[in-house]
């Protein structure tokens, strides 16, 4: 069948009646209302469709009465629904459809005004049943702040008004009267289209889903614009130009001169994926990363990170399925859209997850971007690394407001929100401008850095500002959280208190959580035919002592540096030559980001040279491996290791230290040689602390681990384990989710 039969048989329907919204979807969004009108094309387009014979037209718009006047004086025929449906008029006199009393809305409105008064760019509207407060030309600094002290006006007032309703338009707050909606118009225009009349629905935002949700089963609902939450809208245009377009065709159609060819047609609304649900789900916790646990990443460019998710889930599966939360993430897939696709969910994984797909610009530009190009290295204090770019901290707004999108989809605004990391900095914020009152919480896995580093981000201020509508923030380390307290005195109005920063007449708690493991999954024998591999790799360096390093493929982790520490070692102290076999195992990780490919060029040319230079026929100095091992086979090399090497440059915290420590027997535990720049070296204090940077004192700490006696190492061993086993995964997230609710 041709994709245009079905159109053709809407677009030639008798009695056809075209209910359209105005803003967003004839007409693109200017900057101020009054500024955004039709075009006289646009005008003559619905004056022509009206004029032909069983075609019925209506504009229904949430502009006032006069406004439509004005637009549509040209539009002979073409019937006005104004105020969402407040007002409605077909041939004659404007008329109200339902009775009601509005006039305590005055009183809001002059709340409303004060409120705007802080920022010139502000606009409150008071229509007949509503007032509108539009933010759309405030600055993006200013508009947070504006916003959350409008909300908490218009809440104050709602709950003493409860005829009201709380309603979020596109970049318009709104307060409007409950029995008044869009789809009064539906039957009005339905009865007066007469038997047998198919409606077809034009719209874009929040007001038109209930103009969508109340069509008959042979009508057709079509949203215009990017897919940024999910619809009862069947079809989708891609935005105003594109619908003005297709009616266009319609018009043509209907009036049977020769058919043209469709310009463009609607295309299908994605069907929800399998377990999809339109109305929010129960849950009251929602923990929102960027990536899902691999448990739903079909595409998972060569793993990245996905251990750390599988570390993540060890965490926060028993905390969510205690308190029967939902997860929310990047599913791993791209789309070739412009925007997000719809949320899915499946309630029957353990935990229940949700998710959303990113559009394949979004994620060159987001997440190879700005995340991994420009906050990853800034965090971790690698300023020549970083690089910025407008569009791609464009791109980054848009993601975190399309993962807020679906957040709002997902969870009652009261919900508690756990958001992780740094890919979500803009999502509290977010999430506050649709409304959300309940708590927001953020955990940052990577390292907060120092106010110089921090002040080189060019939108850091918005960064700060918007990490300050969170009301916990942790950290893993007691010195992140006076970096970020630094840059929020330097940066921010805040004002910081000794047990939390004030800032809008809010408390934003930032506390250290420092993330643990779960001590026990290293502790396990490993099954025989997994142990098989490992175990042929040890019996290749048996006889020699083991040094191992196990990383991803990360500039952050030192791996350059601490293969020039070996050199070092063997080279300074030669007995150690052909008594010591170094095993690295670096994860692929980032491969498409130019910097990670050059990092891996750079270690493949040191262990080629460290290998050339001291390697015989019995004994391979450094034996690279570019893979992944799973916990168990891990497990078994830690165990084996005399020497673990976490060196990292910097590193928010690093698990593989403690994993080693959990992983040794108590008898005769290997030695730790762990970098200072590294969370974990806060509570690993018995670790042997070592600077990367200062290749000769490297080599030195690495001879004096490897010569450590075993009273020395199990007195140590004995110390770190205590730390390792208390703060775990579990508790970590426990303690979280407290303080969390504790902000309620
Ligand atoms: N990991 C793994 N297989 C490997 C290498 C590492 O599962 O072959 C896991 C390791 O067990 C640890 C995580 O990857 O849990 C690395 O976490 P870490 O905090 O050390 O570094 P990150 O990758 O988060 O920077």
């Amino acid at each position: 069948m041709n994709p245009a039969d079905p159109w053709l048989a809407v677009a030639r329907h008798a009695p056809l009646a075209i209910l359209t919204d105005l803003d967003g979807t004839l007409i693109p969004f200017a900057a101020k209302p009054d500024e955004a009108r039709p075009s006289p094309e646009v005008v003559g387009l619905l004056r022509a469709l009206a004029a032909l014979p069983g075609t019925l037209v209506a504009v229904v718009s949430g502009r006032p009465r006069d406004e439509m006047d004005r637009m549509f004086a040209e539009a002979t025929g073409v019937w006005l629904v104004a105020e969402h449906g407040g007002w409605r008029r077909a041939e004659g006199a404007w008329q109200a459809p339902v009775p009601a009393d509005a006039s305590a809305l005055d009183g809001l409105a002059r709340s409303l005004e004060k409120v705007a008064e802080a920022s010139k760019k502000a606009l409150v509207e008071r229509k007949s049943w509503s007032v509108g407060f539009h933010y759309r030309a405030v600055p993006r600094r200013e508009k947070t702040g504006l916003l959350v002290a409008a909300q908490a006006v218009a809440r104050d007032w709602l709950s003493a008004n409860p005829a009201f309703e709380f309603l979020e338009g596109a970049e318009l707050l709104e307060i409007r009267a409950r029995n008044v909606r869009k789809s009064l118009a539906i039957p009005w225009v339905g009865e007066r289209a007469g038997a047998g009349a198919r409606l077809l629905a034009l719209g874009d935002d929040l007001t038109d889903e209930d103009v969508f949700a109340a069509l008959g089963p042979a009508d057709e609902s079509i949203i215009v614009g990017p897919l940024l939450r999910s619809t009862a809208a069947r079809w989708r245009l891609s935005g105003p130009l594109e619908a003005t377009a297709f009616l266009e065709w319609v018009r043509e159609v209907r009036r049977e001169a020769p058919t043209p060819p469709p310009p463009v047609l609607p295309v299908p609304v994605p069907a929800p994926p399998r377990g999809k649900r339109a109305a929010r789900t129960p849950h009251r916790l929602l923990v929102v990363s960027n990536r899902l646990p691999s448990l739903r990443s079909p595409v998972s460019p060569e793993g990245e990170r996905k251990k750390n998710v599988g570390g993540l889930v060890a965490a926060l599966e028993p905390v969510l399925s205690r308190r029967g939360g939902l997860w929310l993430g990047w599913s791993g897939q791209t789309t070739p859209g412009e925007a997000s696709a719809p949320v899915g969910v499946d309630d029957s994984s353990q935990p229940a997850l949700a998710w959303i797909d990113l559009p394949q610009d979004a994620y060159e530009k987001y997440y190879n971007g700005f995340c991994n190009r420009s906050l990853w290295p800034v965090f971790h204090t690698f300023p020549a690394r970083t690089r910025f770019a407008d569009d791609e901290w464009e791109s980054y707004e848009r993601v975190n407001e399309a993962f807020a999108a679906a957040a709002g989809d997902l969870v009652d605004p009261t919900a508690s929100v756990w958001i992780h990391d740094y890919h979500l900095l803009l999502m509290a914020a977010a999430l506050r401008r649709r409304g959300h009152t309940g708590p927001l919480g953020l955990f940052l896995h990577v390292p907060f850095p120092a106010l110089d580093l921090y002040s080189t981000i060019p939108w850091g201020e918005q960064l700060l500002d918007a990490m300050l509508e969170f009301d916990l923030v942790g950290f893993h380390t007691p010195g992140y959280v006076k970096n970020f307290r630094e840059a929020v005195g330097a940066l921010s109005p805040a004002r910081l208190g000794d047990d939390a920063i004030e800032h809008r007449g809010r408390r934003i708690r930032a506390r250290a959580f420092p993330i643990g493991i779960v001590p026990e999954g290293f502790q396990e024998t490993p099954e025989p035919e997994t142990a098989a591999e490992v175990a042929a790799l040890l019996s290749a360096i048996a006889g020699t002592k083991l040094v191992l390093g196990v990383d991803r493929l990360d500039y952050t982790k030192g791996i350059p540096e601490r293969l020039e520490a070996f050199e070092r070692l063997l080279k300074q102290f030669p007995g150690w030559r052909g008594k010591v076999s170094m095993v690295q195992v670096s994860v692929p990780s980032r491969s498409d980001v130019p910097e990670y490919a050059e990092q891996r060029q750079r270690i493949e040319t040191a262990v080629g040279r460290v290998n050339g230079e001291f390697g015989e026929a019995h004994w391979v100095p450094v034996r690279y491996l570019y893979r992944s091992y799973g916990r168990n086979q891990l497990s078994q090399l830690y165990r084996a290791a005399d020497v673990a090497l976490v060196t990292p440059l910097r590193d928010g915290m690093n698990l593989v230290a403690k994993e080693f420590i959990a992983a040794q027997g108590a008898d005769n535990p290997g030695a730790l040689l762990l970098s200072r720049f590294t969370g974990a070296a806060v509570e690993l204090k018995d670790a042997l602390l070592t600077n990367p940077y200062h290749i000769d004192g490297m080599a030195r700490d690495l001879d004096r681990a490897l010569r450590m006696p075993l009273e020395e190492r199990q007195e140590r061993h004995a110390k770190l384990m205590a730390a390792v086993s208390k703060t775990t995964a579990v508790s970590w997230a426990e303690d979280f989710l407290a303080a969390l609710e504790a902000c309620r």
